[in-house]
């Protein structure tokens, strides 16, 4: 079964150490295409199995075949007609089944019917299920109810706690999420918005009107689509689904961010790495840095997801900032087998007690698998070699070992006890 790596093997309590995933995406009901989702690539970027021939595809290509039955490295399109014969759900519950998830967050606010539901993801795993709501979904599924501009700061406080309070999706809500960095990028304003100036830019963007579907003149339709961050790639196609014009005002996702924050739950940000929806010159966390200054007397944590290439920058915020805490999500597995220096890199400046795993999975069930194996052998690598230089004793590295598999997402989150 599968290959271990060559050199030293993992450290046996890495190996074990359950891992809290806070967060990622629904996994896929169906098989399809695994080029199609292994990085941020997408229409012609996308062609050709263009993304098999990078690192991850290379990760994947080494990691995941064992899992099917094959040897490691099987060709491309072995790996995909022997998935397509085992079909969707089995294919799901091996590699999330192998996944050694204890729980996961699941952020929910690109959902089309193809992905599975939190509880549905997780239950591949044997892992308890959490929910992420998205800041700016909420907006938008007030936004055709006819609410008034002036009364829209009302509605949307309302209807955000009662998202949090009556869970849709059967689940805790343990956390809010801002995809700001993909609409205005992340120079945010320090300053909270008065009702005022939140109902003069309401009245900007829906103008009073509500379009259909894909239409190019919403900015609805994006390029992107597969990586579920910026959620509003025209996946309802020409199904009629009325859809408010795109959100994209800076006092707008400064406004949900701060009724995150009066809410006291987890902020999560996406930082740096994305599909190109994304602006990634505008994601540099760094631009954060007034509302950070501004939010902290809040005491609502601000979890900085990916930030990938500024996983350095992000581990610096995490060090001045008490409640700031940093992940290497999605890049992880991208990186495939440059893993372990890009972690040991985001590990630099970041406290130990603030840095969380995540694999921001979507849709491909390989890519929690992925990030969980390179996770841990990064994690590992890194632990073992503070290990030979004696920089740290065996039980400091165990300890540590339990702070960013499960314990720090523990405690940011708040998580419930659950059984595993
Ligand atoms: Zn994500």
């Amino acid at each position: 079964m599968p290959a271990e790596p060559t050199g030293p093997g993992l450290l046996p309590f890495v190996a074990s150490a359950p891992l809290v995933d806070h967060h990622c995406h629904g996994v896929l009901a169906a098989s399809g295409p695994v080029e199609q989702l292994l990085n941020e690539a997408a229409g012609d970027a996308a062609a050709d199995g263009m993304a098999l021939d990078s690192l991850a595809g290379l990760a994947l290509r080494k990691w995941c075949p064992p899992l099917l039955g094959l040897r490691a490295h099987a060709s491309a399109t072995e790996y995909q007609a022997r998935r397509d014969a085992l079909g969707g759900p089995e294919v799901n519950r091996r590699f999330l089944g192998a996944s050694g998830l204890a729980a996961l967050c699941v952020d929910t606010g690109y959902a089309p019917t193809a992905l599975l539901s939190p509880a549905e993801t997780a239950s591949f795993a044997g892992a308890a299920a959490f929910e992420v709501v998205r800041l700016e979904q909420v907006a938008e599924s007030i936004a055709l109810t006819g609410v008034t501009a002036a009364g829209f700061p009302d509605a949307y406080r309302a209807a955000l706690a009662a998202r949090i309070e009556s869970p849709a999706n059967g689940v805790p809500a343990v956390a809010v999420k801002s995809i700001a960095a993909y609409r205005v990028g992340l120079a945010l304003d320090g300053r909270r918005p008065t009702d005022a100036e939140v109902s003069a830019a309401v009245a900007r963007w829906l103008g009073g009107r509500a379009e259909r579907g894909r239409d190019g003149e919403s900015g609805n339709d994006g390029e992107s689509g597969n990586d579920g961050e910026s959620g509003n790639d025209g996946e309802s196609g020409d199904d009629g689904e009325r859809r408010p014009p795109r959100l994209a005002d800076e006092v707008l996702h400064r406004f949900f961010i701060w009724c995150g924050a009066d809410l006291g739950l987890p902020i999560q940000f996406h930082v740096g790495y994305g599909d190109r929806d994304v602006g990634l010159h505008r994601c540099n966390p760094l631009l954060l840095t007034d509302l950070l200054r501004a939010l902290d007397p809040t005491g609502a944590p601000v979890m900085l997801l990916h930030n990938y290439p500024y996983h350095r920058e992000a581990g610096y915020l995490a060090q001045v900032f008490p409640r700031v805490y940093a992940d290497l999500g999605l890049a992880t597995h991208n990186v495939g087998s440059r893993a372990p220096q890009v972690l040991a890199e985001a590990l630099e400046l970041v406290p130990l007690r603030k840095f969380l795993f995540s694999s921001d999975a979507f849709g491909l069930p390989e890519l929690y698998y992925l990030g969980t194996q390179l996770f841990r052998h990064a994690l590992s690598a890194f632990l073992r070699a503070r290990l030979d230089a004696d920089d740290m004793s065996s039980a400091d590295a165990e300890r540590i070992t339990g702070l960013i598999a499960s314990e720090n997402a523990r405690r940011a989150y708040r998580l419930p006890r659950w059984s595993r």
